[in-house]
Protein backbone atom coordinates (compact mmCIF):
# COMPACT_ATOMS: atom_id res chain seq x y z
CA UNK A 1 0.00 0.00 0.00
CA UNK A 2 1.11 3.35 -0.55
CA UNK A 3 -0.65 6.78 0.70
CA UNK A 4 1.49 9.19 -0.88
CA UNK A 5 0.52 11.10 -4.40
CA UNK A 6 2.77 10.68 -7.33
CA UNK A 7 4.62 13.93 -8.00
CA UNK A 8 2.83 14.41 -10.82
CA UNK A 9 -0.83 14.25 -8.72
CA UNK A 10 0.49 16.85 -6.40
CA UNK A 11 1.35 19.44 -9.93
CA UNK A 12 -2.18 18.05 -11.16
CA UNK A 13 -4.13 18.93 -8.03
CA UNK A 14 -2.21 22.47 -7.92
CA UNK A 15 -2.82 23.06 -11.88
CA UNK A 16 -6.69 22.29 -11.33
CA UNK A 17 -6.75 24.26 -7.74
CA UNK A 18 -4.89 27.36 -9.36
CA UNK A 19 -7.33 27.48 -12.40
CA UNK A 20 -10.56 26.87 -10.12
CA UNK A 21 -9.27 29.88 -7.38
CA UNK A 22 -8.58 32.36 -10.50
CA UNK A 23 -11.54 31.01 -13.42
CA UNK A 24 -14.42 29.93 -11.15
CA UNK A 25 -13.95 31.52 -7.64
CA UNK A 26 -14.91 35.19 -8.52
CA UNK A 27 -18.32 34.34 -10.48
CA UNK A 28 -19.73 31.39 -8.45
CA UNK A 29 -22.30 33.28 -6.48
CA UNK A 30 -23.03 34.96 -9.52
CA UNK A 31 -23.86 31.67 -11.36
CA UNK A 32 -25.76 30.13 -8.78
CA UNK A 33 -28.01 32.87 -8.58
CA UNK A 34 -28.97 33.52 -12.76
CA UNK A 35 -28.38 29.69 -13.27
CA UNK A 36 -25.41 30.79 -16.00
CA UNK A 37 -23.74 27.63 -17.61
CA UNK A 38 -20.45 28.23 -16.90
CA UNK A 39 -19.59 27.15 -21.29
CA UNK A 40 -16.30 29.56 -21.55
CA UNK A 41 -15.04 27.88 -18.39
CA UNK A 42 -15.66 24.35 -19.68
CA UNK A 43 -14.44 24.88 -22.69
CA UNK A 44 -10.99 26.14 -21.34
CA UNK A 45 -11.16 23.02 -18.96
CA UNK A 46 -11.56 20.73 -22.37
CA UNK A 47 -7.93 22.69 -23.65
CA UNK A 48 -6.31 21.44 -20.49
CA UNK A 49 -7.43 17.88 -20.86
CA UNK A 50 -9.95 17.92 -17.82
CA UNK A 51 -12.69 16.96 -20.11
CA UNK A 52 -11.48 13.61 -21.45
CA UNK A 53 -8.85 12.72 -18.45
CA UNK A 54 -9.78 8.93 -18.23
CA UNK A 55 -9.65 8.54 -22.24
CA UNK A 56 -6.40 7.49 -23.90
CA UNK A 57 -4.50 9.87 -25.39
CA UNK A 58 -5.34 7.69 -28.74
CA UNK A 59 -9.00 9.26 -28.58
CA UNK A 60 -8.14 12.46 -27.70
CA UNK A 61 -7.95 12.33 -23.95
CA UNK A 62 -5.27 12.79 -21.28
CA UNK A 63 -4.42 8.60 -20.26
CA UNK A 64 -4.86 9.50 -16.56
CA UNK A 65 -6.70 7.04 -14.39
CA UNK A 66 -9.56 7.38 -11.86
CA UNK A 67 -7.70 8.93 -8.86
CA UNK A 68 -6.37 12.02 -11.15
CA UNK A 69 -10.34 11.75 -12.13
CA UNK A 70 -11.10 11.94 -8.88
CA UNK A 71 -8.41 14.91 -8.09
CA UNK A 72 -9.93 17.41 -10.48
CA UNK A 73 -13.29 16.94 -9.25
CA UNK A 74 -12.33 17.70 -5.80
CA UNK A 75 -10.26 20.56 -6.60
CA UNK A 76 -13.40 22.01 -8.95
CA UNK A 77 -15.92 20.95 -6.40
CA UNK A 78 -13.85 22.77 -3.65
CA UNK A 79 -14.41 26.06 -5.22
CA UNK A 80 -18.18 25.22 -7.01
CA UNK A 81 -19.97 21.92 -7.65
CA UNK A 82 -21.81 22.33 -10.44
CA UNK A 83 -18.86 22.64 -12.20
CA UNK A 84 -17.84 19.45 -10.95
CA UNK A 85 -21.08 17.92 -11.83
CA UNK A 86 -21.33 19.16 -15.14
CA UNK A 87 -17.26 17.64 -15.82
CA UNK A 88 -18.74 14.14 -13.96
CA UNK A 89 -21.27 13.84 -16.28
CA UNK A 90 -19.79 14.43 -19.34
CA UNK A 91 -17.07 12.46 -18.46
CA UNK A 92 -17.81 9.07 -16.32
CA UNK A 93 -21.44 9.04 -17.66
CA UNK A 94 -21.44 9.65 -21.36
CA UNK A 95 -18.15 9.50 -22.84
CA UNK A 96 -17.47 6.69 -20.80
CA UNK A 97 -20.48 4.69 -21.97
CA UNK A 98 -19.72 5.77 -25.51
CA UNK A 99 -15.76 4.56 -24.81
CA UNK A 100 -16.41 1.28 -22.89
CA UNK A 101 -19.53 0.09 -25.34
CA UNK A 102 -18.42 1.90 -28.40
CA UNK A 103 -17.38 0.42 -31.74
CA UNK A 104 -13.77 2.28 -33.20
CA UNK A 105 -15.72 4.05 -35.27
CA UNK A 106 -18.47 5.68 -33.17
CA UNK A 107 -15.05 6.20 -30.84
CA UNK A 108 -13.56 7.92 -33.81
CA UNK A 109 -16.30 9.88 -34.08
CA UNK A 110 -17.30 11.40 -31.31
CA UNK A 111 -14.62 10.45 -28.29
CA UNK A 112 -11.58 12.94 -29.56
CA UNK A 113 -14.89 16.03 -29.69
CA UNK A 114 -15.94 15.04 -26.01
CA UNK A 115 -12.57 14.38 -24.82
CA UNK A 116 -11.33 17.83 -25.60
CA UNK A 117 -14.47 19.61 -24.61
CA UNK A 118 -15.39 20.77 -28.08
CA UNK A 119 -18.54 18.58 -27.51
CA UNK A 120 -20.38 18.39 -24.51
CA UNK A 121 -22.18 15.15 -23.27
CA UNK A 122 -24.94 14.22 -21.06
CA UNK A 123 -26.47 10.92 -20.34
CA UNK A 124 -30.06 9.81 -19.82
CA UNK A 125 -31.36 7.02 -18.33
CA UNK A 126 -33.88 8.49 -15.83
CA UNK A 127 -37.76 8.71 -16.95
CA UNK A 128 -40.59 10.64 -14.92
CA UNK A 129 -41.79 7.19 -13.75
CA UNK A 130 -38.41 5.44 -13.69
CA UNK A 131 -35.90 6.60 -11.09
CA UNK A 132 -34.03 4.54 -8.56
CA UNK A 133 -36.33 1.33 -10.88
CA UNK A 134 -34.50 2.51 -13.80
CA UNK A 135 -35.28 -1.00 -15.39
CA UNK A 136 -38.88 0.93 -15.56
CA UNK A 137 -37.52 2.86 -18.49
CA UNK A 138 -40.59 3.41 -20.73
CA UNK A 139 -38.95 5.57 -23.42
CA UNK A 140 -39.13 3.08 -26.41
CA UNK A 141 -36.93 2.14 -29.74
CA UNK A 142 -39.42 0.60 -31.95
CA UNK A 143 -37.29 -1.05 -35.31
CA UNK A 144 -38.93 0.06 -38.43
CA UNK A 145 -37.63 -0.14 -41.96
CA UNK A 146 -33.70 -0.31 -40.55
CA UNK A 147 -33.76 2.47 -38.50
CA UNK A 148 -35.02 2.64 -34.41
CA UNK A 149 -37.71 5.08 -34.06
CA UNK A 150 -37.59 6.36 -30.55
CA UNK A 151 -40.50 8.05 -28.07
CA UNK A 152 -40.79 8.98 -25.36
CA UNK A 153 -39.35 11.62 -22.33
CA UNK A 154 -36.32 11.42 -19.90
CA UNK A 155 -35.65 13.71 -17.00
CA UNK A 156 -33.08 15.03 -14.27
CA UNK A 157 -30.28 14.91 -17.44
CA UNK A 158 -27.30 17.10 -16.04
CA UNK A 159 -25.74 18.98 -19.17
CA UNK A 160 -29.31 18.31 -21.47
CA UNK A 161 -29.22 21.89 -22.72
CA UNK A 162 -26.12 22.11 -23.70
CA UNK A 163 -24.97 18.85 -24.93
CA UNK A 164 -24.03 18.15 -28.66
CA UNK A 165 -24.12 14.30 -27.67
CA UNK A 166 -26.76 12.54 -25.60
CA UNK A 167 -26.51 8.99 -24.61
CA UNK A 168 -30.06 7.74 -23.92
CA UNK A 169 -31.32 4.53 -22.71
CA UNK A 170 -34.90 3.06 -24.55
CA UNK A 171 -36.68 -0.46 -24.65
CA UNK A 172 -36.26 -2.23 -27.30
CA UNK A 173 -38.02 -5.84 -25.93
CA UNK A 174 -40.63 -4.90 -23.63
CA UNK A 175 -40.76 -8.72 -22.58
CA UNK A 176 -36.89 -9.15 -21.96
CA UNK A 177 -37.22 -6.53 -19.00
CA UNK A 178 -33.50 -5.38 -17.31
CA UNK A 179 -32.63 -7.48 -20.70
CA UNK A 180 -34.84 -5.40 -23.12
CA UNK A 181 -33.44 -2.12 -22.56
CA UNK A 182 -30.83 -0.62 -25.46
CA UNK A 183 -28.53 2.28 -25.50
CA UNK A 184 -28.46 4.84 -28.24
CA UNK A 185 -26.49 8.18 -29.48
CA UNK A 186 -28.69 10.57 -30.64
CA UNK A 187 -27.05 14.02 -31.77
CA UNK A 188 -28.60 17.16 -31.24
CA UNK A 189 -30.32 18.70 -34.36
CA UNK A 190 -31.10 14.94 -34.94
CA UNK A 191 -35.25 15.37 -36.01
CA UNK A 192 -37.43 14.46 -33.52
CA UNK A 193 -35.04 15.06 -30.36
CA UNK A 194 -35.50 18.15 -28.07
CA UNK A 195 -34.97 19.32 -25.01
CA UNK A 196 -37.60 20.40 -22.58
CA UNK A 197 -38.30 21.63 -19.20
CA UNK A 198 -34.92 23.20 -17.72
CA UNK A 199 -35.44 22.64 -13.58
CA UNK A 200 -35.11 25.36 -10.98
CA UNK A 201 -33.07 23.53 -8.69
CA UNK A 202 -32.52 24.45 -4.57
CA UNK A 203 -28.55 23.83 -5.72
CA UNK A 204 -26.51 22.96 -8.15
CA UNK A 205 -27.78 25.78 -10.05
CA UNK A 206 -24.91 27.05 -12.72
CA UNK A 207 -25.36 23.02 -13.99
CA UNK A 208 -28.49 22.84 -16.28
CA UNK A 209 -30.99 19.83 -15.59
CA UNK A 210 -33.78 19.03 -17.58
CA UNK A 211 -36.04 17.09 -20.35
CA UNK A 212 -34.78 15.40 -23.08
CA UNK A 213 -37.91 14.32 -25.40
CA UNK A 214 -37.80 11.86 -28.33
CA UNK A 215 -40.82 12.29 -30.40
CA UNK A 216 -40.32 9.77 -33.69
CA UNK A 217 -36.68 10.68 -33.39
CA UNK A 218 -35.67 7.89 -36.76
CA UNK A 219 -31.90 6.50 -35.85
CA UNK A 220 -29.96 4.52 -37.79
CA UNK A 221 -28.81 1.15 -36.81
CA UNK A 222 -25.01 2.83 -36.03
CA UNK A 223 -26.44 4.97 -33.71
CA UNK A 224 -27.20 1.68 -31.06
CA UNK A 225 -24.13 1.76 -28.76
CA UNK A 226 -23.22 -1.07 -27.35
CA UNK A 227 -25.43 -4.96 -27.66
CA UNK A 228 -28.49 -4.88 -28.49
CA UNK A 229 -30.80 -4.98 -25.16
CA UNK A 230 -28.13 -4.44 -22.81
CA UNK A 231 -28.13 -1.01 -22.83
CA UNK A 232 -29.29 -1.50 -18.74
CA UNK A 233 -26.96 -3.68 -17.96
CA UNK A 234 -24.25 -1.70 -18.95
CA UNK A 235 -25.77 1.62 -17.52
CA UNK A 236 -25.12 -0.47 -14.58
CA UNK A 237 -21.54 -0.82 -15.00
CA UNK A 238 -20.88 3.10 -16.20
CA UNK A 239 -22.50 3.76 -12.62
CA UNK A 240 -19.46 1.47 -10.91
CA UNK A 241 -17.23 4.37 -12.37
CA UNK A 242 -19.92 7.41 -12.21
CA UNK A 243 -20.13 7.03 -8.17
CA UNK A 244 -16.38 7.55 -8.06
CA UNK A 245 -17.23 10.84 -9.55
CA UNK A 246 -19.89 11.82 -6.81
CA UNK A 247 -17.97 10.73 -4.58
CA UNK A 248 -15.38 13.05 -5.60
CA UNK A 249 -17.43 15.72 -6.40
CA UNK A 250 -18.75 15.49 -2.30
CA UNK A 251 -15.27 15.82 -1.09
CA UNK A 252 -14.57 18.40 -2.99
CA UNK A 253 -17.65 20.21 -1.76
CA UNK A 254 -16.77 18.98 1.86
CA UNK A 255 -13.24 20.32 1.96
CA UNK A 256 -14.73 23.48 0.66
CA UNK A 257 -16.56 23.73 3.40
CA UNK A 258 -14.59 22.45 6.15
CA UNK A 259 -11.55 24.96 4.64
CA UNK A 260 -13.85 27.99 4.98
CA UNK A 261 -15.00 26.80 9.00
CA UNK A 262 -11.43 26.52 9.48
CA UNK A 263 -10.94 29.75 8.39
CA UNK A 264 -13.47 31.66 9.80
CA UNK A 265 -13.14 30.09 13.34
CA UNK A 266 -9.75 31.25 13.88
CA UNK A 267 -11.15 34.83 13.03
CA UNK A 268 -14.19 35.60 14.91
CA UNK A 269 -14.49 36.57 18.23
CA UNK A 270 -17.03 35.83 20.85
CA UNK A 271 -16.59 36.01 24.82
CA UNK A 272 -13.17 37.58 23.91
CA UNK A 273 -11.62 34.97 21.71
CA UNK A 274 -12.02 33.11 18.42
CA UNK A 275 -14.45 30.92 18.42
CA UNK A 276 -11.70 28.01 17.79
CA UNK A 277 -10.62 28.05 21.22
CA UNK A 278 -14.03 26.82 22.52
CA UNK A 279 -13.86 22.79 22.65
CA UNK A 280 -17.39 22.90 21.21
CA UNK A 281 -16.02 24.21 17.74
CA UNK A 282 -12.95 22.45 18.31
CA UNK A 283 -14.97 18.73 18.21
CA UNK A 284 -16.66 20.06 15.47
CA UNK A 285 -13.78 20.66 13.12
CA UNK A 286 -12.08 17.25 14.08
CA UNK A 287 -14.81 15.29 13.12
CA UNK A 288 -15.22 17.00 9.87
CA UNK A 289 -11.76 16.68 8.84
CA UNK A 290 -12.10 12.45 10.34
CA UNK A 291 -15.01 12.10 8.05
CA UNK A 292 -13.38 14.08 4.93
CA UNK A 293 -10.14 11.73 5.25
CA UNK A 294 -12.45 8.63 5.20
CA UNK A 295 -14.00 9.49 2.71
CA UNK A 296 -11.16 10.21 0.69
CA UNK A 297 -9.56 6.99 1.41
CA UNK A 298 -12.56 4.58 0.35
CA UNK A 299 -12.92 6.44 -2.68
CA UNK A 300 -9.18 6.49 -3.70
CA UNK A 301 -9.30 2.65 -2.96
CA UNK A 302 -12.22 2.03 -5.48
CA UNK A 303 -10.23 4.32 -7.98
CA UNK A 304 -7.18 2.50 -7.46
CA UNK A 305 -9.36 -0.75 -8.01
CA UNK A 306 -10.84 0.38 -11.40
CA UNK A 307 -7.72 1.68 -12.44
CA UNK A 308 -6.52 -2.11 -12.12
CA UNK A 309 -9.83 -3.40 -14.23
CA UNK A 310 -11.31 -4.75 -11.02
CA UNK A 311 -14.93 -4.16 -10.61
CA UNK A 312 -15.59 -2.02 -7.93
CA UNK A 313 -19.38 -2.27 -7.65
CA UNK A 314 -19.17 -2.65 -3.76
CA UNK A 315 -16.28 0.10 -3.58
CA UNK A 316 -18.07 2.94 -5.44
CA UNK A 317 -21.18 2.57 -3.97
CA UNK A 318 -19.19 2.53 -0.40
CA UNK A 319 -17.55 5.30 -0.91
CA UNK A 320 -20.75 7.36 -2.36
CA UNK A 321 -22.91 6.71 -0.11
CA UNK A 322 -20.32 7.92 3.09
CA UNK A 323 -18.66 10.70 0.89
CA UNK A 324 -21.95 12.37 0.07
CA UNK A 325 -23.67 11.53 3.57
CA UNK A 326 -20.39 12.89 5.20
CA UNK A 327 -20.02 15.88 3.50
CA UNK A 328 -24.08 16.62 4.08
CA UNK A 329 -23.33 16.47 7.71
CA UNK A 330 -20.04 18.16 6.99
CA UNK A 331 -22.04 21.37 4.66
CA UNK A 332 -24.21 21.69 8.27
CA UNK A 333 -21.72 21.66 10.77
CA UNK A 334 -19.85 24.25 8.57
CA UNK A 335 -22.90 26.80 8.51
CA UNK A 336 -23.09 26.35 11.80
CA UNK A 337 -19.68 27.62 12.94
CA UNK A 338 -20.54 30.48 11.18
CA UNK A 339 -23.77 31.26 13.36
CA UNK A 340 -25.96 33.89 11.48
CA UNK A 341 -23.35 34.45 8.87
CA UNK A 342 -23.66 30.98 7.61
CA UNK A 343 -27.37 31.32 6.81
CA UNK A 344 -26.23 34.63 4.55
CA UNK A 345 -24.51 34.34 1.09
CA UNK A 346 -22.08 36.62 1.07
CA UNK A 347 -20.19 33.30 2.99
CA UNK A 348 -19.38 30.31 0.81
CA UNK A 349 -21.25 27.57 3.14
CA UNK A 350 -24.50 28.55 2.36
CA UNK A 351 -23.91 26.83 -1.12
CA UNK A 352 -21.94 23.98 -0.23
CA UNK A 353 -24.86 23.56 2.12
CA UNK A 354 -27.56 23.81 -0.78
CA UNK A 355 -24.90 21.88 -3.46
CA UNK A 356 -23.99 19.11 -1.49
CA UNK A 357 -27.58 17.47 -0.71
CA UNK A 358 -27.77 16.51 -4.55
CA UNK A 359 -24.77 13.41 -3.96
CA UNK A 360 -27.60 11.87 -1.81
CA UNK A 361 -29.58 11.73 -4.62
CA UNK A 362 -27.60 11.75 -7.98
CA UNK A 363 -26.54 8.28 -9.71
CA UNK A 364 -28.65 6.39 -6.89
CA UNK A 365 -29.69 7.67 -3.72
CA UNK A 366 -28.42 6.72 -0.43
CA UNK A 367 -31.21 4.29 0.00
CA UNK A 368 -30.25 2.77 -2.97
CA UNK A 369 -26.62 2.45 -2.68
CA UNK A 370 -27.40 0.48 0.76
CA UNK A 371 -29.13 -2.10 -1.28
CA UNK A 372 -26.65 -2.23 -3.67
CA UNK A 373 -24.32 -2.88 -1.07
CA UNK A 374 -26.60 -5.09 1.12
CA UNK A 375 -26.52 -7.25 -2.26
CA UNK A 376 -23.16 -6.99 -2.58
CA UNK A 377 -22.53 -8.07 1.00
CA UNK A 378 -24.93 -11.29 0.95
CA UNK A 379 -24.41 -12.46 -2.00
CA UNK A 380 -20.06 -14.00 -0.76
C1 LIG B 1 -29.64 17.58 -10.12
C2 LIG B 1 -29.88 16.20 -10.64
C3 LIG B 1 -29.09 15.72 -11.68
C4 LIG B 1 -29.33 14.46 -12.22
N1 LIG B 1 -28.61 14.03 -13.32
C5 LIG B 1 -28.98 12.88 -13.96
C6 LIG B 1 -28.40 12.51 -15.23
O1 LIG B 1 -27.50 13.21 -15.75
N2 LIG B 1 -28.86 11.39 -15.85
C7 LIG B 1 -29.84 10.61 -15.32
O2 LIG B 1 -30.21 9.61 -15.93
N3 LIG B 1 -30.40 10.92 -14.10
C8 LIG B 1 -30.01 12.04 -13.43
N4 LIG B 1 -30.60 12.39 -12.23
C9 LIG B 1 -31.65 11.52 -11.68
C10 LIG B 1 -31.27 10.82 -10.40
O3 LIG B 1 -30.36 9.79 -10.67
C11 LIG B 1 -32.58 10.35 -9.76
O4 LIG B 1 -33.25 11.49 -9.28
C12 LIG B 1 -32.36 9.34 -8.65
O5 LIG B 1 -31.86 8.14 -9.16
C13 LIG B 1 -33.64 9.06 -7.85
O6 LIG B 1 -34.74 8.83 -8.67
P1 LIG B 1 -36.12 9.62 -8.39
O7 LIG B 1 -35.76 11.07 -8.35
O8 LIG B 1 -37.13 9.20 -9.38
O9 LIG B 1 -36.55 9.19 -6.94
P2 LIG B 1 -37.41 7.82 -6.49
O10 LIG B 1 -36.82 6.68 -7.18
O11 LIG B 1 -38.85 8.16 -6.78
O12 LIG B 1 -37.14 7.79 -4.99
C14 LIG B 1 -37.92 8.49 -3.99
C15 LIG B 1 -37.46 7.98 -2.63
O13 LIG B 1 -37.77 6.57 -2.50
C16 LIG B 1 -36.60 5.85 -2.17
N5 LIG B 1 -36.66 4.53 -2.77
C17 LIG B 1 -36.95 4.20 -4.06
N6 LIG B 1 -36.85 2.88 -4.24
C18 LIG B 1 -36.48 2.33 -3.06
C19 LIG B 1 -36.20 1.01 -2.60
N7 LIG B 1 -36.28 -0.04 -3.41
N8 LIG B 1 -35.83 0.86 -1.30
C20 LIG B 1 -35.73 1.91 -0.48
N9 LIG B 1 -35.98 3.18 -0.84
C21 LIG B 1 -36.34 3.39 -2.12
C22 LIG B 1 -35.46 6.70 -2.73
O14 LIG B 1 -34.23 6.40 -2.10
C23 LIG B 1 -35.95 8.10 -2.41
O15 LIG B 1 -35.67 8.41 -1.08
C24 LIG B 1 -30.34 13.62 -11.65
C25 LIG B 1 -31.09 14.11 -10.57
C26 LIG B 1 -30.88 15.38 -10.08
C27 LIG B 1 -31.76 15.86 -8.94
Amino acid sequence: MDFEYTPEQLQLRKAVREFADAEIAPHVMEWDESQTFPLEVIKKLGKLGYMGAIFPEKWGGAGLGYIEYSIIIEELSRVDGSVGIILAAHTSLCSNHLYKMGTDEQRARYLPKLATGEWIGCWSLTEPEAGSDAAGTRTTAVFDDGQYVINGAKTFTTNAHHADLCVAMAVTDRSAAQHGISAFLVEKGTPGFRCGKKENKLGMRASATGEVIFENCRLSEAQRLGTLNEGFVDSLRILDGGRISIAALSIGMAQGAYDAALRYSKLRKQFGRPISEFQAIQHKLVDMAVEIDAARLLNYRAAWMLDRGKRVTRESSMAKLFASEAAVRIAGEAVQIHGGYGFIKDYPVEKFYRDVKLCTIGEGTSEIQRLVIARQLLKT
